[in-house]
């Protein structure tokens, strides 16, 4: 089993039970597991890296991304949602193949790693492509083969591609440790009762967790009410969705009346999407009620149309920053609070063995760089991390005891590759689509 000694950082970050800090520590991997961690721990590894100068936090777990979508990063700003789904993304999508996802989800994949998400939960197409890549590149995936009423671009008809998804949990259930397969039904706007219901009963069956929309702006909360009688999370509550299911609800920006309650008391993990939410013009969602009530929260990008990257520093900042703004309470989301929706509270409710860093725990583990002026003077770890820190500060990146990145570069695969197949596959979608790019253009 190969062991890896990192020596000699200024600070670990554990995210343990006491979120101890430790001072000049070493942390010890063996295998695809951390061993130890500690002061001068004893030496023999086949490969030390040198700390110092080195934060060491748990790799960030991105809770909601649609990781292709790269792919249409900036080809569609400040427009409202059914212009840019109707005019701009779905004409794009409907020509995606596995070959566009694949080159799409690359990009998005390699943009996570480098900046210090070791964990990304998925809702899109072609997701046997997405789980290849995440394999080739080294990151750890909850992907769900996502499907609306009308199908999807894989196949376009709701149940058929409901078959389609589970036939992909059946596939990749327990052949990968990097891939944890799921159920993504779109939203209760976009997929009929009787198949949020069957896909409910699936997830149970399958024992998968389940992705979906929910709650997202107050529109979907009006039309839901209108066609079902009923708000969004007592509609999709009333169809079994919670019952016995590891839920991540994306967005819930508007709860109504009682729904905080069932949130907290199904132990529904709330993927808060904080750029997104204001870019779509969604709202604010009541993040501060949530942790107040015990409602598990964790943090998300959504895709890189709605964000327009899938940076995680950028959105723990955005997330301690915007409800004190809202409320006008200073008070609410703290860093530590913020910290913990990037880690250890999302880790927990997908029932991943990471999020801290502890004996025992997968080693998804980054190495942050304190050299730069915005780190100094070296008052607070935690603070830093989450008001001063930039994602460029990533230096190394491992995902189950391997290196992804090494001193900020993508050591898995070539990164010029990546790019390069990414802009041609974005460039035949455009084409394809008639939406016009800076790429197309001489
Ligand atoms: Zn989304």
């Amino acid at each position: 089993m190969e062991r890896v000694l990192i020596k000699g950082l200024t600070a670990v970050v554990t995210q343990d039970e006491k979120r101890r800090v430790l001072r000049d520590a070493d942390i010890l991997i063996e295998g695809s597991k951390i061993a130890a961690v500690g002061r001068d721990l004893p030496g023999g590894a086949d490969m030390v890296i040198d700390g110092r100068g080195k934060v060491a936090i748990p790799g960030l777990v991105n809770a909601h991304t649609h990781i292709p979508m790269t792919l249409f990063r900036g080809v569609a700003d400040d427009l409202d949602l059914m212009t840019w789904l109707q005019e701009k993304i779905w004409p794009m999508e409907a020509h995606l193949t596995a070959e566009e996802v694949a080159a799409g989800a690359a990009l998005g994949i390699y943009e996570a790693l480098r900046t210090g998400t070791t964990t990304f939960a998925d809702m899109y197409f072609f997701e046997d492509a997405i789980a290849e890549e995440a394999i080739r590149l080294n990151i750890r995936a909850v992907l769900a083969e996502s499907y609306i009423g009308f199908g999807s671009p894989v196949v376009r008809d709701g149940w058929k591609a409901f078959e389609y998804a589970k036939e992909f949990v059946k596939r990749w259930k327990g052949r990968h440790e990097l891939i944890t397969p799921s159920l993504g039904p779109h939203a209760p706007y976009s997929v009929e009762p009787d198949l949020l219901g069957a896909s409910a009963e699936a997830a149970r069956e399958l024992e998968v967790p389940l992705q979906i929309h929910l709650a997202e702006d107050r529109s979907e909360v009006d039309k839901v009410t209108r066609d079902y009688g009923k708000t969004p999370v007592r509609h999709v509550e009333s169809l079994g969705l919670f019952e016995g299911n590891r839920v991540i609800a994306a967005h819930v920006v508007h709860p109504q009346d009682g729904e905080i309650q069932i949130l907290k008391e199904r132990r529904v993990l709330i993927a808060h999407n904080p750029i997104s939410n204001m870019k779509c013009g969604a709202g604010f969602a009541p993040v501060p009620d949530y942790l107040k009530e015990g409602v598990l929260v964790g943090l998300g990008t959504d895709g890189a149309g709605s964000n327009n990257c899938l940076d995680m520093f950028e959105t723990m900042k955005v997330a301690a920053l915007i409800h004190k703004g809202y409320t006008g309470d200073p008070k609410v989301v703290s860093a530590q609070e913020v910290l913990d929706m990037a880690t250890v509270l999302p880790a927990r409710a997908l029932g991943l063995n990471v999020g801290s860093i502890e004996p025992g725990k997968l080693a998804d583990i980054v190495l942050v760089a304190t050299e730069s002026p915005w780190w100094r003077p070296l008052h607070s770890i935690v603070s830093h991390i989450v008001y001063a820190a930039r994602s460029t500060d990533v230096t190394h990146v491992f995902v189950g005891g391997k290196l992804s990145i090494e001193d900020g570069r993508l050591v898995t695969a070539d990164p010029g590759e990546i790019v390069k197949r990414a802009e041609e596959a974005a460039l035949r979608l455009m084409e394809k689509g008639g939406v016009e790019s800076f790429l197309s253009g001489s």
